[in-house]
């Protein structure tokens, strides 16, 4: 069945950027690890602090090396800058508001929960431990976000 293994029209043409925002560096081995088993085309750039992360962010333009992401996957806890605080400077800008912007946080207090959808977090996930779990969440993310949801065009 030829249909069954067309891609989704919710999928984003081509390579899919993804910004990871993670200072811990086994967490980023294992995302890299999870999407290369998940074989999505993806592009990962990965900043270690909020400041390298909004530095990336604000030179997103056409041409520029570093493309806009398609999903961001944001840690909250990070040197420098945390990740409310550029949660809410991506949420306030209207070039970047409509990313997907998923927590992944090994924090689950429910004030962390609430204060990030409060900034309009698009989800908030538990960091998993270990690569097969690890794996898992990235292929949901990726079957739902990347997949199955619907973007709106950047603005
Ligand atoms: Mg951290």
């Amino acid at each position: 069945m030829a249909l069954a293994n067309a891609a989704p029209e919710s999928r984003p043409a081509g390579m899919i950027e993804i910004l990871l925002v993670e200072d811990n560096l086994a967490d980023v081995r294992l995302a890299q690890e999870a999407l290369k088993e998940i074989r999505a085309p993806h592009r990962l750039t990965v900043a270690r602090d909020g400041v390298v992360a909004e530095e990336l962010l604000s030179e997103t333009r056409p041409g520029a090396a570093f493309s806009r992401p398609d999903l961001i996957l944001l840690d909250l806890n990070l040197p420098r800058k945390d990740g409310r605080e550029l949660l809410e400077k991506i949420k306030a800008d209207p070039r970047l508001r409509r990313i997907p912007v998923i927590i992944m946080t090994t924090s689950c207090a429910q004030e962390d929960v609430v204060a990030a959808y409060d900034l309009n977090a698009n989800a908030f996930v538990r960091k998993p431990m270990g690569v097969d779990s690890f794996v898992e969440l990235i292929r949901a993310i990726d079957a739902f976000w990347l997949r199955s949801a619907v973007l709106p065009p950047p603005e």
